[in-house]
């Protein structure tokens, strides 16, 4: 049976033309990057090559970016590495409800090393209000992490108001902006962010590789001990074809930003406006403004969420209920209950994310089962 892929959120295929210009690194161009010799100056020169293009797509110099392991490893190496080298300035950190686990577990670590964290309610739309946000500073606050945009709901923040305030205050702000990177335009000079976490396998590169942006000027804690890669923060021989492959993708991204996005949110919007109209007592969660194109989020009230993608998958639809991160375990999403969804309609709720290889034929035949299975599951 054909597989119909709607879970770019959780994962998405690597593109042909980045694993194309990954294979070489893998057998010819083996060398360690830190050794002398020509095949090793070859793989140093490829990880700088692919520096540039990461750092190109969120407009930063190439030395602040630092290649990791995935989006998890930037997002705990930054606000560890923060919260530790700011710690005899303070010990405040503010963050949201609606973060990725990476961040929220993160600071919940932090909290028990005797870190205090405030997180940030959201409205029905899933946004913050920032005027709360700036209620909330305290002369002890070190760093505002806020996600750029949320991975259930694809909730946008405004980013460039919370980095005025972070500055006005001279706090050190970062973003996760695993979801966000390919889907929306990032410049981190024009919108002020000072430190960014990204991940591969989110924008159509491999598993196994992000990279961080830091500000040039901040300092923060290496978070893996050991050689010098890195500017000497992340030791550990780099994962040169993962790394070369998210410059390609990177690469990639950049260059088809525009209609990439348009795309997204032709079958987005028509997917919304056909389940509208299709299935009965539908609820549509978070907003539709600003919201990441390629992200759709429903509610088939008295429709079981696990029941649902069972169906699907049978009919060769992957789709996710709440968040990939958090399937497998039976707990409401913190994402819904947040922006407000009573525990039942968070267990009913299906998330469908589109990327590049969607069509709209794959649209239709998503919407027709649906319709079908939904029947089904509230008859039974
Ligand atoms: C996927 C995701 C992460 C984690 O990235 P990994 O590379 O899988 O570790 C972090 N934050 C957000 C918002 C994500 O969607």
């Amino acid at each position: 049976m054909k597989v119909r892929y709607f879970d770019n959120a959780a994962t998405t295929r690597v593109k042909e033309e980045v694993l194309k210009e990954m294979l070489p690194y893998f057998n010819e161009r083996y060398g360690n990057p830190s050794s002398l010799y020509s095949i090793g100056r070859i793989s140093k020169k490829a990880i700088e090559e692919a520096r540039k293009k990461v750092a190109s797509l969120i407009n930063c110099q190439a030395n602040e970016i630092y290649f990791t392991g995935c989006g998890s490893e930037s997002d705990n190496t930054i606000i560890k590495g923060i919260a530790y080298s700011q710690r005899k300035k303070g010990k405040h950190i503010i963050t949201t409800q609606i973060e990725h686990p990476a961040v929220l577990h993160t600071c919940q670590m932090l909290e028990k090393q005797g870190f205090t964290v405030t997180y940030l309610k959201v409205n029905k739309e899933g946004i913050i209000n920032v005027e709360e946000l700036r209620n909330s500073i305290r002369n002890d606050t070190i760093l505002i992490t806020i996600m750029f945009a949320n991975n259930e709901i694809g909730s946008i923040q405004p980013i460039e108001m919370i980095a005025k305030i972070a500055k006005m205050y001279n706090i050190i702000f970062h973003t996760d902006a695993v979801q966000a990177c390919g889907n929306v335009p990032i410049d981190v000079r024009k919108m002020g962010i000072d430190c960014l976490s990204l991940s591969g396998h989110k924008l159509y590169a491999p598993k196994g590789v992000g990279a961080l942006y830091v500000r040039n000027g901040i300092e923060f804690e290496k978070f893996l001990d050991g050689g010098h890669q890195e500017k000497n923060k992340r030791a550990g021989t780099e994962n040169v074809a993962g790394i070369v492959g998210l410059g390609k993708a990177c690469e990639l991204a950049n260059f088809h930003l525009i209609e990439h996005m348009k795309h997204l949110k032709e079958l987005r919007d028509y997917f919304i406006a056909q389940v509208q109209e299709k299935i009965e007592g539908a609820v549509f969660n978070g907003g539709i403004e600003k919201r990441l194109p390629g992200n759709a989020n429903f509610s088939f009230p008295s429709v079981d969420g696990e029941a649902l993608l069972l169906n699907l998958d049978a009919k060769g639809i992957c789709a996710s209920a709440g968040s990939a991160c958090t399937s497998g375990s039976s707990a409401p999403s913190h994402v819904l209950a947040s922006i407000g969804l009573s525990d039942e309609l968070a267990h009913s709720s299906l998330r469908v994310t589109f990327g590049e290889d969607n069509t709209k034929e794959d649209v239709d035949y998503l919407v027709e089962s649906l319709c079908e299975i939904v029947k089904k599951l509230r008859n039974s």
